[in-house]
């Protein structure tokens, strides 16, 4: 007994959706700011070090800023170093210990 049942609807609807120009104009397209966890002010990245922690849990600065896994941003200047030292914000953005190499890294680039 055979049957054939090649007759399969296809009843998947595509519907574009338009997306339409506009409607929050208001905002500046100015995305590429960033917040210290030293200073706790929008700085933009150019300014920023970036550490990203990858999925291995694994901390590291992020040169090209793209790195995947959480990512934290730190001014380029000592004062926002010590600060993120003394008010633990980078652990906190991470919700953990941030090893101390790392801030030893940014420091090195500052
Ligand atoms: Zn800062």
């Amino acid at each position: 007994m055979t049957m054939k049942n090649t007759n399969k609807p296809k009843s998947q609807k595509v519907i574009p959706i338009n997306k339409t120009k506009g409607i929050a104009g208001s905002k500046k397209g100015n995305t590429s700011e960033r917040r210290c966890v030293g200073c706790r002010q929008m700085v933009d990245k150019r300014e920023l070090v970036r550490i990203v922690r990858n999925t291995d849990g694994d901390f590291s600065i992020d040169e090209t800023k793209k790195a995947a896994g959480r990512g934290a941003y730190l001014c380029k200047n000592a004062d926002c170093v010590a600060a993120a030292i003394k008010n633990r914000g980078l652990d906190r953005s991470f919700k953990g210990k941030v090893p101390s190499y790392i801030y030893d890294g940014i420091a090195g680039k500052i």
